[in-house]
């Protein structure tokens, strides 16, 4: 089967490519191994140089690659310009910072001569070759999330790109090798899902990290444990946004819309599901149902639209089983629930859209109350009290990360106590940042990306004692 290129703003088949034969496939796990063997001894500053170059071309590329990911994938223009940039950034600051992240480390002198050394130290050293697994919604963040730590900490990288993002996945392996790295040391392998499990056995990869949904995590963690390999997964979220009387209600608001509309609600950290005090319920839910409708759904490609498409056929006809449902055991529709009748642009009839909609009384009878809806619905529950916040914030399978508005520092640290997700973001929105660890917990997954704890999942942490 063809693996497609399908603009999701129109329905329009753009590209299709030829996924690897085995020959293929062994030549590049072949040339991913060579290139490790030289790569691992590759000093920190010349590392750096290449990945500096790959950002160089990035900011110069900005715009070009900004229209790839839109035609493919449906985010607005916009978002993927500064998806882009975040891309460079992340880069710059892993070349400036993994050496020192990865510095040997000293264990107390007392410790030393307790353990019976003359000298002992840690040093982090590469693991080899990692494969990443990555989905189609942040095709160049996700991807560079990982790249940048690994080829920084001297690991060589292969990706398994989402399937409809064949042509982002070719541009990163082109990137990459423009920007100078060895032959090898990034490649992209054009195979669908069902060829991961053998890439994950072949005894040349040493570790695989997936970014994607429960069921592809379980897979390929359950592969990876087989061969006793090194796993990191970063799957769905549910996020809470829990709205407290001592919040700004007005730029609670603003945040709560931009944090579950941005790209085009396909977002893992999107806030999800949020949870309003009672004092502050109406206001805030009439405001922000108001704020939901009048976002500008349309072409991606148009400047001023604020959501596009949904990537896939199949995601909208999810979203929308997804909202049927809760709306047939009793929800209330506040706005949106359904497919745009039209969007007044010729062409975009037979695109993925879907409404922004907001939901209110669920109930856990609802799919939607346990499950993650991946587009721009917002399920919104009522909490008596804080202690009832707290528990329906963590009501969910899902632990990646949280929001939480008030000004009282005890309610804060209530939540930095009790809360169950890899983070908790107060007055604002869950973003990532190159400095903070990035993951979750529950069905979100296990281990981190992003900082120190990042760059570190990928190395070898190895024990050098001298007597
Ligand atoms: P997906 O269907 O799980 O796909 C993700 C990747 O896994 C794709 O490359 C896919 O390849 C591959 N894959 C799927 N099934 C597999 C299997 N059985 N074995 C091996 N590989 C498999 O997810 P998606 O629809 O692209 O992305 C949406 C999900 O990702 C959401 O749940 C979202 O929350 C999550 N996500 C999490 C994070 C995070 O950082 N925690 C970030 C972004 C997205 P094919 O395309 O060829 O099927």
């Amino acid at each position: 089967m063809p693996i497609a290129s399908v603009n999701p703003a129109t329905g329009e088949t753009l590209e299709t490519f030829e996924p690897l034969d085995a020959a293929g496939l062994e030549q590049r796990l072949a040339r991913a191994e060579a290139a490790f063997r030289t790569y691992r001894t590759t000093s920190y500053a010349q590392r750096a140089g290449l990945l500096r170059r790959a950002a160089d071309l990035l900011d110069q590329e900005r715009e070009t690659v900004a229209r790839t990911m839109t035609e493919e994938m449906g985010k607005p223009l916009t978002a993927a310009r500064a998806e882009a940039a975040k891309c460079a950034k992340a880069m710059r600051w892993y070349a400036e910072n993994a050496e020192a992240l990865l510095a040997d480390e000293h264990p107390e002198p007392a410790d030393v001569a307790d353990s019976g050394a003359a000298r002992a130290y840690v040093r982090y050293r590469p693991v080899g070759v990692v494969l990443a697994v990555m989905p189609w919604n942040f095709p160049f963040w996700q991807v560079v999330r990982f790249a940048a730590p690994a080829l920084m900490a001297g690991n060589v990288g292969l990706l398994k790109h989402a399937s409809n993002v064949p042509r982002t996945a070719v541009a990163l392996e082109e990137l990459f090798q423009r920007a100078g790295f060895p032959e090898g040391c990034f490649q992209t392998l054009l195979i669908d899902s069902g060829a991961v499990e053998g890439v994950i056995r072949d005894p040349r990869v040493a570790a695989v990290t997936l970014t994607g949904s429960e069921p592809a995590g379980r897979a390929v963690a359950a592969t990876a444990a087989d061969v006793v390999k090194k796993a990191v997964l970063e799957l769905g979220g549910s996020d809470p946004f829990v709205v407290l009387p001592s919040a700004d209600l007005d730029a609670a608001v603003a945040t709560a819309v931009t944090a579950r509309a941005q790209n085009n609600g396909q977002s893992c950290i999107a806030a999800k599901r949020f949870i309003v005090h009672t004092d502050v319920y109406d206001r805030f839910t009439a405001a922000f149902t108001e704020a939901m409708r009048a976002l500008k759904v349309g072409d991606p490609m148009d400047e001023a639209t604020q959501v596009g498409p949904l990537a896939s056929r199949q995601g909208r006809d999810d979203l929308a089983e997804l909202v049927d449902d809760a709306r047939e055991h009793g929800a209330r529709v506040e706005c949106g629930g359904r497919r745009p009748d039209g969007l007044g642009t010729p062409g975009l009839d037979g695109g993925w859209f879907y409404e922004p909609t907001v939901l209110s009384g669920i109930t856990p009878r609802m799919r939607i109350h346990h499950e993650e809806t991946f587009g721009p619905v917002a399920t919104v529950y009522r909490a008596a009290d804080l202690d009832e916040a707290v528990a329906l914030a963590n009501d969910t399978p899902f632990g990646l990360s949280s929001n939480v508005w008030t000004e009282d520092p005890a309610e804060q640290d209530r939540f930095v106590r009790d809360i169950q997700a890899g983070g908790v973001f107060f007055n604002g929105m869950t973003a990532s940042h190159p400095a903070l660890p990035f993951g979750g917990v529950k069905r979100s997954g296990f281990g981190r990306e992003l900082s120190g704890h990042g760059i570190r999942e990928f190395c070898n942490i190895t024990t050098v004692w001298i007597a």
